[in-house]
């Protein structure tokens, strides 16, 4: 992408109404654009960092077995009616009534009508178990929206929910997205924390939110430090492999971690000083069991073997990407703006002309950018008329990986500058050389 054609709203100054370093880098770095109280349009930055999130959602849910699908925004009163959910949501619901007079509502969970689709084409043990999943906007009307993407009240969930024939069916589907959580997100640069978290009045040990640390998070959370260098599973983990499974999150679930509503203070205070962490955390995911709560009252239920009819046991896995892009940043700024890990970077590499309109550093960005586009690589070309104070502030605040600086005392010796955003570090080489070191 040419900076001249691309539309990037940068603002120079830090905007007042942002409370928390991410939703400031945000605005700054032109990402995001507020369009009222907790609803954001993602500008072409911020656009391409969600479809980085998402895109590893997606590789994720799909290698652990999920199928994507996509259900609407707006759905009928009835369907929350039969679920008993209509009148118990209260005011976080936006309710909608279309020219009909009829009772809609804009979506802020999908359990009611992923378990009336299910209902519809499921009746036998042999088509379960099953977990569909969805990316799409939610509307809830919180309290208090605020820091920026991080709480708003139209925000982006990938939900996916599991079908089983019963608990046990429903705890290997519950563990496989336990496990496909641990890869997102550290994908995504994030050391992110499995707490349990409160199931209310079903009760049992199988809701979990991953939670990051960072000082600006909303939740008090208790944590045994060792989970902070726990190397997640690799990409070829058998999610058909139940006891293999089940292993690895008794793995994760064998240390303290609880945010303060399961806080249990004497615990917590038995481990060693220097392995107890209390901080500020994010809720990024949760991964809850709920049985037949939904199947029961709207009667999703299949033929076991037996030929009797159960109904079955469902779970559901949220992830919040619009949160996450903020998270992200949270966990990885400085001073000079955002500092995107790789795999999230709405560019790899950004090329620098510090002398925009002279012959030999237009020949060689231009060279630069032509490759890099040959190979594949997501690469933004500064080819503005601006000072190199101006272009390498922006690309500093944009959070480009890699920045390749072509000035015109480095090519009188045949050489371009490489640096990296994360420590700031530079390298001189020749062209050839920056091609093949940024060689995905
Ligand atoms: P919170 O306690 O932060 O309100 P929640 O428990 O209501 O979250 P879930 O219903 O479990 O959240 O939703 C799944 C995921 O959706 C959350 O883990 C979070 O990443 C995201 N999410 C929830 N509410 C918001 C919001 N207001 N803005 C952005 N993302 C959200
Ligand atoms: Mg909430």
């Amino acid at each position: 992408m040419r900076l001249s054609r691309y539309f990037l709203p940068i603002l120079r100054d830090a905007p007042r109404e942002a409370e928390i370093v991410s939703h400031r880098l945000m605005l700054r770095a032109g990402m995001v654009r507020q369009e009222g109280a907790g609803i954001y349009a993602f500008l072409p930055l911020g656009h391409r960092v969600l479809q980085k999130v998402n895109a590893i959602v997606r590789e994720e849910q799909n290698r652990a077995g999920a199928i994507e699908m996509l259900m609407p925004t707006i759905q009928s009163a009835d369907l929350w009616r039969e679920s008993g959910r209509y009148d118990d949501y209260g005011d976080e619901m936006l309710r909608i009534k279309d020219r009909n007079k009829r009772d809609l509502l804009y979506g802020p969970t999908n359990e009611e009508m992923i378990t009336e689709i299910f209902r519809a084409y499921v009746h036998s043990y042999k088509d379960v178990p099953l977990n569909l999943y969805h990316l799409q906007w939610k509307f809830r009307d919180e309290r208090r929206p605020r820091f920026g993407t991080m709480r708003s009240r139209e925000f982006l969930m990938k939900d996916a929910y599991s079908f089983d024939l019963d608990q046990a069916g429903a705890r290997h589907s519950y563990n496989k997205m336990f496990v496909a959580y641990l890869r997102t997100f550290a994908r995504m640069g994030l050391k992110a924390i499995p707490m349990v978290a409160d199931t209310g009045p079903i009760g049992g040990d199988l809701s979990h939110e991953f939670i990051i640390l960072a000082s600006t998070g909303e939740s008090e959370v208790y944590s045994h430090a060792d989970y902070l260098d726990m190397a997640v599973p690799d990409a070829n983990v058998d999610f058909d492999d139940v006891q293999g499974l089940q292993k690895i999150v008794n793995k994760w679930t064998s240390l303290y971690a609880a945010t303060s509503e399961k806080h249990d203070a004497a615990a917590f205070d038995a481990l060693p000083e220097s392995s107890r962490v209390s901080a500020r955390g994010i809720e990024v995911g949760h991964i809850f069991y709920f049985g037949t709560k939904y199947s029961e009252p709207m009667k999703a239920v299949v033929a076991g073997p037996d030929g009797a009819q159960t109904p079955v046991h469902m779970g559901s896995y949220g992830i919040g990407p619009s949160r996450l892009v903020a998270a992200i940043i949270e966990a990885s700024h400085d001073d000079n703006g955002i500092i995107w890990p790789e795999e999230v970077a709405p560019f790899r590499v950004a090329i620098l002309n510090l002398k925009q309109g002279a012959a030999e550093t237009d020949a060689a960005s231009e060279h630069l950018y032509q490759a890099l586009l040959g190979m594949g690589v997501d690469v933004l070309y500064h080819d503005k008329d601006e000072r190199p104070g101006s272009k390498f502030s922006t690309a500093d605040l944009i959070g480009v990986p890699w920045q390749i600086l072509v000035g015109p005392k480095g090519l009188a010796d045949g050489k371009v500058e490489v640096k990296k955003r994360a420590d700031g570090s530079r390298e001189l080489m020749t062209p050839a050389e920056a091609l093949a070191r940024l060689t995905p």
